[in-house]
């Protein structure tokens, strides 16, 4: 009896992957930010072919089961007037680049249908999400610009506040200094126009105060594109109770990222300790390479085994999915990884081809298959719809 008990149990351990992999590959897909576009401007990858750096290439989406990306177009804050713009398109032309190196495996999308599409003729399904209010430049024909070039969410500001809106950052460590706080008129005036224009309004990043002036001011539902949970880590980029509960009233999605920082609490004081400890050697490498990519070598290349220490397991990150159901209800969650905007993500967390272990960890807590595939793209596509109207 007991030499039947191991291969039975190796046999249902094995049928339950096999179930965990099919579910995933029939759900659609979405995560709603990924940062490579502004990484490949400096590596140059060729993001066609399997790269060894970096969470993203058209390789390892498809055997991640990736089904629809949205690229964040994004660019720092010493980015402005007469330049923030132009950096802007210049991503773009990236993406539509790479899409044009390979027809036959990744094509832009602009609605849930052409989505829907894209998914039948089996390639990555490209929307675009500009990351921060400041590349419009305060200018409406910007806005304009960038949605016939394909924008399908805006994040009205990065770290940096514009003359229109307060970021996260700035309503906690300039609370006494700033000029105005929440959403100005023109704010106000801008939110209108995405929703005319079927751009989805995205709140990861805006300041606590902006969030609601957002709520109250928009006709449709909202998305955050790359948020967790605040009541489990009080970091500011992270949603509290109550705009959670807040969102789902608005019929939005709050789409959670696996950056390590914002997954899990200990994170932050374990990665300054570590800082700390090779101060001089890192040090060093700012001589040799510019701020963009300190933030990568930091955690990645350098002390490999020590730095995979830092990292939270990966049921932490399912913790913020399963907190967000159990608080808002299943139809408000989705999938925002910051892939290659992040120097760490959990245990397991590699790269786009690591999603199925998402969906055999949900598995595990009992989630159901209509469940998952709402999760993994359901509910995005449901707010991306409600936006463009198809
Ligand atoms: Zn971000």
């Amino acid at each position: 009896m007991k030499k039947l008990l191991l291969p039975l149990l190796l046999f249902s351990l094995k049928l339950s992957a096999q179930n965990a992999q099919q579910i995933h590959q029939r759900a659609i897909l979405i995560d709603t930010h990924n940062d490579v576009l502004s990484t490949q401007l400096i590596t140059k990858n060729d993001l066609g072919k399997r790269q060894s750096t970096g969470n993203f290439d058209l390789v390892r989406a498809k055997e991640g089961g990736l089904d629809a990306q949205i690229f964040s177009i994004w660019c720092g804050e010493k980015y402005g007037k007469g330049t923030a713009f132009a950096q802007a398109n210049q991503e773009i032309d990236s993406l539509y680049a790479l899409i044009k190196r390979n027809p036959d495996k990744i094509v832009l999308v602009r609605n849930s249908a052409e989505l829907k599409k894209a998914v039948d003729q089996k390639k990555l399904a490209a929307l675009i999400g500009v990351e921060g209010g400041h590349m419009i430049e305060d200018r409406m024909d910007y806005i304009d610009s960038l949605a016939k070039r394909g924008m399908r969410y805006l994040t009205l500001t990065w770290n940096n506040s514009t003359s229109w809106a307060t970021s996260a950052r700035d309503e906690v460590i300039k609370k006494d200094s700033l000029k105005h706080l929440g959403l100005t008129d023109y704010g106000k005036q801008i939110v209108h126009h995405l929703n005319e224009l079927g751009v989805m309004v995205d709140v990861s990043h805006v300041g606590e105060r902006t969030f609601y002036d957002v709520l109250a001011t928009t006709n449709k539902p909202v998305i955050a594109s790359h948020s967790c949970v605040y009541n489990i880590n009080p970091n500011r980029r992270n949603l509290k109770d109550d705009q959670l509960k807040a969102l789902a009233k608005n019929g939005g999605v709050v789409c959670v990222n696996f950056y390590s920082g914002f997954v899990d609490s200990t994170y932050a004081a374990k990665v300054t300790t570590f800082y700390l400890k090779y101060k001089t050697e890192i040090d060093s490498l700012g001589k040799v390479y510019n701020d963009a990519d300190l933030g990568f070598i930091k955690t990645s290349s350098l002390h490999q085994a020590e730095a995979d220490k830092l990292r939270p397991p990966l049921s932490m990150l399912i913790q913020h999915i399963d907190y967000i159901v159990k608080l808002i209800g299943i139809d408000h969650v989705g999938i925002g990884s910051d892939f290659d905007g992040s120097e760490s993500f959990p245990l397991g967390m590699d790269s786009v081809a690591d999603y199925p272990k998402v969906t055999a960890e949900l598995l595990k807590l009992n989630y159901t298959e209509k469940d998952i595939d709402k999760i993994l793209g359901g509910n995005v596509m449901r707010v991306l719809k409600a936006n463009t109207g198809k």
